[in-house]
């Protein structure tokens, strides 16, 4: 900070400000940098005295920080505005490729859809042709023949669930599966359906016991796709239960709902695996997986149908020991 107290005599000023007789100047310094001068003028020789330089150097620390706080200010607020201006063009950017992403999705969907299709009008034709010389129809058939003959039925008909899942999932995934509700009564489906339960469970001796209420209100649902969730998760359990085990199938009434429980002695799951194989194409990897084979689409399928009906799915299982899978149906669609 300086005092001049009279500088008319200097040349520069002479020229520059010739009213200017006497100066005070004080440096505005933030951070032991002077980012500029404050500087007072008077048109007459000795103006400013000491106080005079104690109370602007004063006045130059305060407006030295309000200066500095006014230059970051509009730093942040530009670097706010490229920040936006970028955010803006990133969110551009993603919206396109996610529309990018959307349309490749659905071509696949479409082709997946389109092919599983194709695929399923031979196999009926090649399945009915088996079934006709496996039993006989079109005349005798060696012991080995028919042996074979039961293998490629078996073998197609394999084929044709795997072909049914990719077809469900694909309109599943374009939002196209269907469900027609109705009048339903669960006591009467699964009376109906025991006999088949158990020759599922019969190719590995496995012992069924179903334990169900005397009553059962009616609900709202889709029978085909009632069946569909039993077979899926029946043909699970026994796919992954050794010989001679046993099977359980619980049915109890809930305030809201309808319970079903299907219970295994088969090889259970990790628990780091429980949630996952309600996701599409989510296989265990285990032996007895690698060897059966399967989609991992039949979960995925399963737990989207029993949505559709208002209900929810869960598992509870300890490996080695068995599986749990419940799930409910609700008693208030309409
Ligand atoms: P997939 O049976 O075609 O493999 P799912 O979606 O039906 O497909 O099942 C996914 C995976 O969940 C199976 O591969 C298996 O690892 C596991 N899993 C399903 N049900 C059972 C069960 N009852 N016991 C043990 N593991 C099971």
């Amino acid at each position: 900070p300086i005092i001049a107290s009279d500088i008319s005599k200097i040349p520069f000023y002479k020229k520059q400000a010739p009213k200017t007789k006497s100066e005070i100047a004080v440096p505005l310094i933030v951070e032991g940098k002077v980012i500029g001068v404050l500087n007072v003028e008077s048109k007459e020789v000795n103006a400013f005295d000491n106080d005079d330089l104690l109370y602007l150097s004063a006045l130059a620390d305060k407006a030295a920080v309000a200066i500095r706080n006014a230059q970051l200010y509009e730093k942040i607020k530009n670097f706010n505005l490229e920040l936006k201006k970028q955010v803006d063009k990133a969110t551009k950017d993603l919206r396109k490729a996610n529309k990018e992403l959307e349309r490749l999705n659905q071509i696949k969907s479409d082709f997946v859809s389109t092919v599983s299709h194709e695929l399923r009008t031979p196999l009926t034709s090649v399945q009915g042709y088996i079934s006709l010389m496996h039993d006989g129809d079109v005349g005798p058939t060696t012991v080995e023949q028919k042996e074979f003959l039961g293998i490629i039925k078996e073998e197609s008909q394999r084929l044709t669930r795997l072909i049914n899942d990719l077809l469900d999932i694909s309109k599943i995934e374009a939002g196209k599966m269907q469900m027609t509700f109705s009048d339903f009564n669960l006591l009467e489906f699964i009376n109906n359906y025991k006999k088949e339960i158990e020759s599922m469970a019969s190719s590995k001796s496995i012992k069924v016991t179903f334990i169900l209420p005397d009553k059962l209100p009616s609900i709202k649902a889709d029978v085909d796709k009632i069946k569909q969730i039993f077979n899926n998760l029946i043909s699970n359990a026994v796919k992954f239960s050794g010989k001679n085990s046993m099977l359980k199938i619980i049915i109890k009434v809930n305030t809201e709902d309808i319970q079903i429980d299907v219970i295994d002695q088969g090889i259970g799951i990790a628990q780091k695996d429980l949630e996952r194989i309600f996701e599409k194409f989510q296989q265990v990897d285990t032996k007895m997986t690698r060897k059966t084979g399967g989609t991992g689409l039949g979960l995925a399928i399963t737990k989207h149908l029993i949505e559709g009906h208002g209900g929810k799915i869960w598992v509870k299982s300890k490996l080695g020991e068995g599986s749990t899978f419940s799930f409910t149906l609700s008693k208030n669609l309409k």
